[in-house]
Protein backbone atom coordinates (compact mmCIF):
# COMPACT_ATOMS: atom_id res chain seq x y z
CA UNK A 1 0.00 0.00 0.00
CA UNK A 2 1.33 3.37 -1.27
CA UNK A 3 0.46 6.79 0.79
CA UNK A 4 0.60 10.43 0.37
CA UNK A 5 0.26 12.41 3.14
CA UNK A 6 -0.40 16.25 2.63
CA UNK A 7 -1.36 19.14 5.31
CA UNK A 8 -0.34 22.01 6.38
CA UNK A 9 2.91 22.05 9.07
CA UNK A 10 1.14 21.65 12.50
CA UNK A 11 -2.10 20.01 11.18
CA UNK A 12 -1.34 16.50 12.36
CA UNK A 13 -0.13 14.83 9.72
CA UNK A 14 2.82 13.08 11.20
CA UNK A 15 0.93 11.91 13.99
CA UNK A 16 -1.97 10.25 11.57
CA UNK A 17 1.29 9.02 9.73
CA UNK A 18 2.53 7.32 12.77
CA UNK A 19 -1.10 5.52 12.98
CA UNK A 20 -1.84 4.52 9.49
CA UNK A 21 2.18 3.44 9.46
CA UNK A 22 1.80 1.13 12.45
CA UNK A 23 -1.89 -0.25 11.68
CA UNK A 24 -0.67 -1.71 8.01
CA UNK A 25 3.03 -1.97 9.10
CA UNK A 26 4.46 0.57 6.19
CA UNK A 27 7.89 2.48 5.75
CA UNK A 28 7.01 6.34 7.00
CA UNK A 29 9.39 8.72 4.65
CA UNK A 30 9.18 11.44 6.18
CA UNK A 31 11.55 14.23 4.17
CA UNK A 32 12.20 16.91 6.86
CA UNK A 33 12.73 13.76 9.37
CA UNK A 34 15.72 12.84 7.10
CA UNK A 35 17.22 15.81 6.93
CA UNK A 36 17.08 16.03 11.29
CA UNK A 37 18.81 13.11 10.95
CA UNK A 38 21.62 14.39 8.40
CA UNK A 39 21.98 17.83 10.05
CA UNK A 40 22.08 15.60 13.59
CA UNK A 41 25.11 13.28 12.18
CA UNK A 42 26.74 16.58 10.62
CA UNK A 43 26.55 15.00 6.80
CA UNK A 44 27.59 16.93 3.87
CA UNK A 45 23.57 17.11 2.72
CA UNK A 46 22.82 17.98 6.58
CA UNK A 47 25.31 20.86 6.48
CA UNK A 48 23.80 21.94 2.95
CA UNK A 49 20.23 21.79 4.00
CA UNK A 50 20.47 23.56 7.72
CA UNK A 51 20.42 26.59 6.42
CA UNK A 52 17.36 26.20 4.32
CA UNK A 53 15.63 24.55 7.12
CA UNK A 54 16.19 27.37 9.60
CA UNK A 55 15.02 30.12 7.25
CA UNK A 56 11.55 27.76 6.71
CA UNK A 57 12.26 27.93 2.80
CA UNK A 58 12.20 24.49 0.88
CA UNK A 59 15.68 22.76 0.47
CA UNK A 60 16.69 22.66 -3.41
CA UNK A 61 15.34 19.93 -5.53
CA UNK A 62 19.15 19.30 -6.18
CA UNK A 63 19.31 17.90 -2.78
CA UNK A 64 15.55 16.79 -1.79
CA UNK A 65 14.73 14.46 -4.68
CA UNK A 66 17.50 12.02 -4.58
CA UNK A 67 17.30 11.66 -1.04
CA UNK A 68 13.50 10.66 -1.66
CA UNK A 69 13.99 8.55 -4.34
CA UNK A 70 16.61 6.44 -2.38
CA UNK A 71 14.58 6.31 0.22
CA UNK A 72 11.65 4.98 -1.64
CA UNK A 73 14.22 2.48 -3.86
CA UNK A 74 15.23 1.22 -0.06
CA UNK A 75 11.24 0.90 0.97
CA UNK A 76 10.01 -2.37 2.52
CA UNK A 77 7.58 -4.48 -0.05
CA UNK A 78 4.09 -3.75 2.10
CA UNK A 79 4.99 -0.27 0.83
CA UNK A 80 4.90 3.37 2.29
CA UNK A 81 3.55 6.84 3.67
CA UNK A 82 5.28 9.66 2.40
CA UNK A 83 5.43 12.64 4.28
CA UNK A 84 6.62 16.20 3.61
CA UNK A 85 7.34 15.18 -0.15
CA UNK A 86 6.16 16.51 -2.55
CA UNK A 87 5.97 20.01 -1.73
CA UNK A 88 5.67 21.79 -5.00
CA UNK A 89 4.22 21.35 -8.12
CA UNK A 90 7.81 20.65 -9.72
CA UNK A 91 8.04 17.98 -6.76
CA UNK A 92 5.08 16.11 -8.03
CA UNK A 93 6.45 15.96 -11.54
CA UNK A 94 9.25 14.48 -10.59
CA UNK A 95 7.78 11.90 -7.96
CA UNK A 96 5.24 10.90 -10.42
CA UNK A 97 8.08 9.82 -13.08
CA UNK A 98 10.06 7.89 -10.24
CA UNK A 99 7.09 5.80 -9.20
CA UNK A 100 6.52 5.26 -12.66
CA UNK A 101 10.66 4.31 -13.57
CA UNK A 102 10.09 2.07 -9.98
CA UNK A 103 6.95 0.71 -10.93
CA UNK A 104 4.61 1.70 -8.22
CA UNK A 105 1.30 3.45 -7.81
CA UNK A 106 0.03 5.88 -5.23
CA UNK A 107 -2.97 3.93 -3.60
CA UNK A 108 -4.65 6.71 -1.27
CA UNK A 109 -3.78 10.44 -1.10
CA UNK A 110 -4.79 12.15 2.00
CA UNK A 111 -5.01 15.80 2.96
CA UNK A 112 -5.73 17.39 6.44
CA UNK A 113 -7.50 20.58 5.76
CA UNK A 114 -6.51 23.42 8.34
CA UNK A 115 -6.76 27.03 8.76
CA UNK A 116 -3.53 28.91 9.14
CA UNK A 117 -3.79 30.64 11.90
CA UNK A 118 -4.74 27.26 13.81
CA UNK A 119 -2.13 25.46 12.15
CA UNK A 120 0.61 27.91 13.46
CA UNK A 121 -0.59 28.19 17.23
CA UNK A 122 -0.40 23.80 17.23
CA UNK A 123 3.26 24.42 15.28
CA UNK A 124 4.40 26.34 18.24
CA UNK A 125 2.84 23.39 21.38
CA UNK A 126 4.78 20.78 19.88
CA UNK A 127 7.60 18.68 21.53
CA UNK A 128 9.97 16.37 20.02
CA UNK A 129 11.26 13.23 22.08
CA UNK A 130 15.33 12.47 22.27
CA UNK A 131 14.62 8.90 21.87
CA UNK A 132 12.32 8.69 19.29
CA UNK A 133 10.86 11.97 17.51
CA UNK A 134 7.73 9.82 16.43
CA UNK A 135 6.47 10.32 19.52
CA UNK A 136 3.67 12.72 18.80
CA UNK A 137 3.95 15.03 22.32
CA UNK A 138 1.93 18.24 22.59
CA UNK A 139 1.52 20.82 25.23
CA UNK A 140 -1.97 21.60 23.48
CA UNK A 141 -4.16 17.99 23.42
CA UNK A 142 -4.85 16.10 26.26
CA UNK A 143 -4.31 12.96 24.04
CA UNK A 144 -0.75 13.39 23.47
CA UNK A 145 0.15 15.74 26.30
CA UNK A 146 3.62 15.28 27.57
CA UNK A 147 3.84 13.73 30.78
CA UNK A 148 5.55 15.14 34.28
CA UNK A 149 8.08 13.62 35.79
CA UNK A 150 10.22 15.46 38.63
CA UNK A 151 7.86 18.60 38.05
CA UNK A 152 9.37 18.61 34.42
CA UNK A 153 7.62 17.40 31.19
CA UNK A 154 8.65 14.22 29.29
CA UNK A 155 7.68 12.25 26.52
CA UNK A 156 4.40 10.42 27.44
CA UNK A 157 5.33 7.51 25.57
CA UNK A 158 8.65 6.74 26.83
CA UNK A 159 9.94 9.07 29.56
CA UNK A 160 12.60 10.40 26.92
CA UNK A 161 13.76 14.44 26.90
CA UNK A 162 12.00 16.86 25.25
CA UNK A 163 12.99 19.23 23.07
CA UNK A 164 11.61 21.97 20.23
CA UNK A 165 12.53 22.36 16.71
CA UNK A 166 14.73 25.48 15.72
CA UNK A 167 12.32 25.77 13.17
CA UNK A 168 9.11 25.63 15.17
CA UNK A 169 9.92 28.77 17.86
CA UNK A 170 10.45 31.10 14.80
CA UNK A 171 7.42 32.32 13.37
CA UNK A 172 9.15 33.98 10.58
CA UNK A 173 10.02 30.17 9.26
CA UNK A 174 6.47 29.17 10.62
CA UNK A 175 5.17 31.75 8.13
CA UNK A 176 7.52 31.14 5.02
CA UNK A 177 6.73 27.48 5.40
CA UNK A 178 2.91 28.33 5.46
CA UNK A 179 3.92 30.69 2.30
CA UNK A 180 4.81 27.72 0.86
CA UNK A 181 2.29 25.14 1.75
CA UNK A 182 -1.10 27.66 0.67
CA UNK A 183 1.04 28.25 -2.58
CA UNK A 184 -1.62 27.32 -4.96
CA UNK A 185 0.26 27.78 -8.07
CA UNK A 186 3.75 26.47 -7.57
CA UNK A 187 3.58 25.31 -3.86
CA UNK A 188 2.46 22.31 -2.05
CA UNK A 189 -1.48 23.25 -2.37
CA UNK A 190 -0.50 22.95 -6.64
CA UNK A 191 0.80 19.94 -5.96
CA UNK A 192 -2.52 18.92 -3.91
CA UNK A 193 -4.42 20.35 -6.38
CA UNK A 194 -3.16 18.61 -8.85
CA UNK A 195 -3.63 14.86 -7.63
CA UNK A 196 -7.30 15.90 -6.41
CA UNK A 197 -8.07 16.43 -10.10
CA UNK A 198 -5.83 13.90 -11.96
CA UNK A 199 -4.26 11.15 -9.46
CA UNK A 200 -6.22 7.99 -9.82
CA UNK A 201 -5.66 7.08 -6.26
CA UNK A 202 -8.05 7.41 -3.63
CA UNK A 203 -8.61 11.03 -2.42
CA UNK A 204 -9.32 11.47 1.30
CA UNK A 205 -9.75 14.75 2.62
CA UNK A 206 -10.32 15.45 6.65
CA UNK A 207 -10.86 18.07 8.59
CA UNK A 208 -8.02 18.78 11.25
CA UNK A 209 -9.84 19.84 13.50
CA UNK A 210 -10.95 16.59 15.19
CA UNK A 211 -9.22 14.97 17.54
CA UNK A 212 -6.81 12.67 16.90
CA UNK A 213 -8.65 9.24 17.29
CA UNK A 214 -11.55 10.77 15.62
CA UNK A 215 -9.55 12.19 12.23
CA UNK A 216 -7.31 8.43 12.45
CA UNK A 217 -10.95 6.77 12.41
CA UNK A 218 -11.76 8.85 9.28
CA UNK A 219 -8.98 8.17 7.13
CA UNK A 220 -8.42 4.59 8.44
CA UNK A 221 -12.18 3.83 7.35
CA UNK A 222 -11.56 5.19 4.04
CA UNK A 223 -8.58 2.89 3.00
CA UNK A 224 -10.60 -0.11 4.54
CA UNK A 225 -13.42 0.51 1.95
CA UNK A 226 -10.79 1.47 -0.94
CA UNK A 227 -8.67 -2.28 0.01
CA UNK A 228 -12.54 -3.95 0.26
CA UNK A 229 -13.31 -2.32 -2.94
CA UNK A 230 -9.58 -3.57 -4.75
CA UNK A 231 -10.50 -6.98 -2.98
CA UNK A 232 -13.83 -7.64 -5.19
CA UNK A 233 -12.42 -6.35 -7.86
CA UNK A 234 -9.54 -8.96 -7.84
CA UNK A 235 -11.90 -11.89 -6.68
CA UNK A 236 -14.96 -10.34 -7.93
P1 LIG B 1 6.85 20.61 9.00
O1 LIG B 1 6.77 20.18 10.39
O2 LIG B 1 6.93 22.10 8.85
O3 LIG B 1 5.87 19.92 8.09
P2 LIG B 1 9.01 18.94 8.06
O4 LIG B 1 9.52 18.28 9.27
O5 LIG B 1 8.23 18.12 7.12
O6 LIG B 1 8.26 20.26 8.48
O7 LIG B 1 10.22 19.60 7.25
C1 LIG B 1 11.12 20.50 7.88
C2 LIG B 1 11.88 21.28 6.83
O8 LIG B 1 12.63 20.37 5.99
C3 LIG B 1 11.03 22.08 5.86
O9 LIG B 1 10.63 23.34 6.40
C4 LIG B 1 11.99 22.22 4.66
O10 LIG B 1 12.98 23.19 4.90
C5 LIG B 1 12.68 20.86 4.64
N1 LIG B 1 11.94 19.94 3.75
C6 LIG B 1 11.16 18.88 4.12
N2 LIG B 1 10.61 18.28 3.05
C7 LIG B 1 11.05 18.98 1.97
C8 LIG B 1 10.81 18.87 0.57
N3 LIG B 1 9.99 17.95 0.04
N4 LIG B 1 11.43 19.76 -0.27
C9 LIG B 1 12.24 20.69 0.22
N5 LIG B 1 12.49 20.87 1.53
C10 LIG B 1 11.90 20.03 2.41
Amino acid sequence: MRILAFGPNGSGKGTQGTIIKERYGLDHIESGEIFRHHIKAGTELGLKAKKYIDEGNLVPDYLTIPMVVEALKKSNDRGWILDGFPRSLSQAKSLQETLQELKMRVDYVFEIELDREEAKKRIMGRRICAIDSNHPNHIAFDAIHPAEKEGILVCRVCGGRLSMREDDQDEDAINQRHDIYYDENEGTMAAVLDYRENCAARNIRVEGTGGISEIAEEILSEIEEGEAIKLRLKFG
